[in-house]
């Protein structure tokens, strides 16, 4: 049934070839735009998919409220809130925006926010090298298996991470980083190119709709109130200046990333994934945002609306 239900919705939005794959970071040009995958993974475990469930993609943003998640877990909220804000930033994911003052990034889903909570992840005596294994484990744990980088990606979005290492030497330049602006980039980096599956990314935004529990593995990944909190600033800032968009049309909190993954988390319920690389002027999968609409309306899961 649902299997059927995911292959007729992928079949009527694989017509739309609009918006193109990302380019800024070259390696991910090359992706073939025509891939098309959808998941879902309930809080009990199962999963239900259809199309390119099983193609590799690298995570980009999408990593980044599972990194905030570790960040709040490992350092506790006032370590974590000192650093970063939880306001909407209504600016595009790259901005170079920091908060007047403070210097303090506006929310988590942004690259300042992103590259200061990769730096808080882990306890503060490791090393760059220690702490990219603790994202890369617990990024792991939310999958329910080990996740690899890949190598190639990664390298080309460092050799063109201008904007990125500008971004760095602000957080530095105002005390929000304290180590060397390039090593952070570098981790943030790293991280963002963690290869994933739609199944993995199902099963991801599952744990999260699941308190912070695997549901496949059992495994709890972080603490309940920390997912509270990730959920409240997926709903608010994960589609950065689309969120109030996203917010009227689709009502899910979600998170989106420039290789073409899109994840949704309905709190108890399920998790949802789709990939298809063509992204529109936000960095946000085109065919990805046709598919959550008619998920949330086929199926009542926008949580303004009483069921
Ligand atoms: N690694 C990408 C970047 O920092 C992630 C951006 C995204 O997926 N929106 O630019």
């Amino acid at each position: 049934m649902i299997p059927d239900y995911l292959a007729e919705a992928l079949g009527d939005v694989a017509s739309d070839t609009s918006g193109a794959p990302a380019d800024y970071i070259p390696e991910l040009a090359t992706a073939d735009p025509d891939l098309l995958g959808a998941a879902f993974a309930t809080v009990d475990g199962e999963v239900y998919g259809a199309g390119d469930l099983d193609v590799e993609l690298t995570i980009q943003s999408i990593s980044k409220p599972f990194v905030y998640a570790l960040a709040l877990a490992d350092r506790g909220f006032d370590a974590v809130l000192a650093k970063v804000g939880v306001e909407p930033s209504g600016e595009a994911f790259n901005e170079i925006s920091l908060e007047r003052g403070s210097g303090r990034p506006l929310n988590p889903m942004i690259n300042a926010g992103a590259i200061t909570t990769h730096s808080l992840a882990g306890s503060q005596e490791l090393d760059a090298g220690a702490r990219l294994e603790r994202v890369v484990a617990g990024l792991s744990a939310f999958a329910g298996r080990r996740l690899e980088i890949d190598d190639g990606v990664c390298a080309s979005e460092l050799e063109n991470a201008h904007r990125n290492l500008a971004i760095a030497h602000m957080l530095r330049s105002h005390g929000i980083l304290d180590e060397d602006p390039t090593a952070a980039v570098a981790g943030y980096t790293r991280q963002c190119s963690l290869l994933v599956t739609v199944r993995d990314l199902a099963l991801m935004a599952a744990t999260l709709a699941n308190r912070g529990v695997n549901p496949r593995t059992g495994e709890r990944v972080v603490p309940e109130r920390a997912v509270r909190q990730v959920l409240s600033v997926m709903s608010t800032c994960g589609m950065y200046d689309a969120a109030g968009d996203w917010a009227t049309q689709v009502g899910i909190p979600a998170k989106s990333g420039v290789a073409g993954g899109l994840i949704g988390a309905l709190p108890g319920q399920i998790g949802i994934a789709t990939y298809s690389p063509r992204l529109d002027s936000h960095g946000t999968s085109v065919r990805g945002v046709s598919l959550f609409e008619r998920f949330s309306s086929d199926m009542g899961m926008h949580l303004m609306e009483v069921p």
